[in-house]
């Protein structure tokens, strides 16, 4: 079927040329439902560092395996959680199988951090801070190694308790990161209340950066934004091998996106930092500098 298709091709990494499924609606307590009867599925992408190839972390990705329309992706249905008071849910099912999957892999000695994406309106209430400190707490995962993604553009609508939320989760030692730098109109300021660990330049920036001035401007401003304020500056949507020289060239320090791996189950990890491995190993860190 066209749906298995799409999620074989996400994990086996050819790129659709167009969007194989059709825009659809769901409604609210099929979702409802799916969050409840375990239809969520966590994919894996991983973030490596650019100098070494050293995978630091992996971020986890929500998909929806429908019954009758096989995987469904997160922009068809996280609106829809957010506009129907879902979204707490979502989050806690995302965070919980994350933690643990993270757990197995920490046990068997990989020494990697777990990236959530966190909806603005997880942001607004206090007890956020204790559901996620109770869950690193049972679970056994230091918030050390949890980054919680935020997307900066919805960061907008400024919401006292939303930097509340932020500031307590910091104190605790979680890692804070903004998603989408550079989509958003606020950044500026968002970056000045809020003291974040790790920039992540918006796709947008980063991928054909090389071939396009403006982008490669808004790429450079970033990247300089995010180094002058001390974190890390992830780039996403690093599609191919120009975008991974500049990211050498540049000095950027991690990078994700399909030039390294597509977002991944968790059973295809591992064989994945074996191929991985193998491609540091021949070289493909030496990449070209081009002027
Ligand atoms: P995001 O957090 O910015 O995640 C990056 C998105 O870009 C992912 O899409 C990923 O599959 C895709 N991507 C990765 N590498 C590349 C690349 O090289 N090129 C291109 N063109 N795309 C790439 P995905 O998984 O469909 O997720 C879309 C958005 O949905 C995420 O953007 C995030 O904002 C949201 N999302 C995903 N999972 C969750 C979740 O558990 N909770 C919440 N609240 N939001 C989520
Ligand atoms: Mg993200
Ligand atoms: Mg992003
Ligand atoms: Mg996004």
């Amino acid at each position: 079927s066209l749906p298995e298709l799409s999620a074989l091709m996400e994990t086996y990494g050819e790129t659709p040329a167009i969007t194989l499924k059709e825009s659809h609606s769901y409604a609210a307590d099929e979702l409802a439902s799916a969050i409840t009867d375990g239809e969520l599925v966590i994919y894996y992408q991983p973030k490596v560092a650019v100098t070494t190839g050293e995978v630091v972390g992996l971020e986890a990705l929500v998909r929806w395996q429908h019954p009758v329309d096989g995987l469904v992706f997160p922009d068809q249905f996280i609106d829809l959680a957010e506009e129907h008071s879902m979204i707490d849910a979502l989050t806690q099912v995302v965070l919980h199988t994350a933690l643990q999957q993270i757990k197995q892999w920490q046990l068997a000695g990989l020494k990697l951090s777990i990236a959530i994406n966190v909806s603005m309106d997880n942001l607004a209430a206090l007890n956020f801070v204790d559901q996620v400190a109770q869950a690193a707490l049972d679970i056994g995962i230091a918030p050390q190694d949890i980054v919680l993604e935020v997307t900066e553009s919805r960061l907008m609508h400024d919401q006292r308790v939303a930097l509340e939320v932020l500031t307590r989760l910091r104190l605790k030692r979680f890692r804070l990161s903004i998603d989408d730098f550079g989509t958003g109109h606020s950044s500026l300021t968002q970056l000045h209340d809020i003291s974040f660990d790790e920039l992540k330049i918006d796709k947008s920036f980063v991928h054909g950066a090389w071939h396009d001035e403006t982008v490669r401007a808004i790429y450079d401003a970033s990247l300089g934004v995010g180094k002058r304020l001390g974190m890390v500056v992830v780039a996403e949507g690093v599609e191919d091998q120009d975008d991974w020289d500049l990211l050498c060239h540049t000095n950027c320090d991690v990078a994700q996106g399909y030039f390294i791996a597509r977002p991944m189950p968790a059973a295809a990890v591992n064989d994945w930092m074996t191929s991985w491995d193998e491609r540091v190993r021949n070289g493909l860190l030496n990449g070209q500098v081009k002027t």
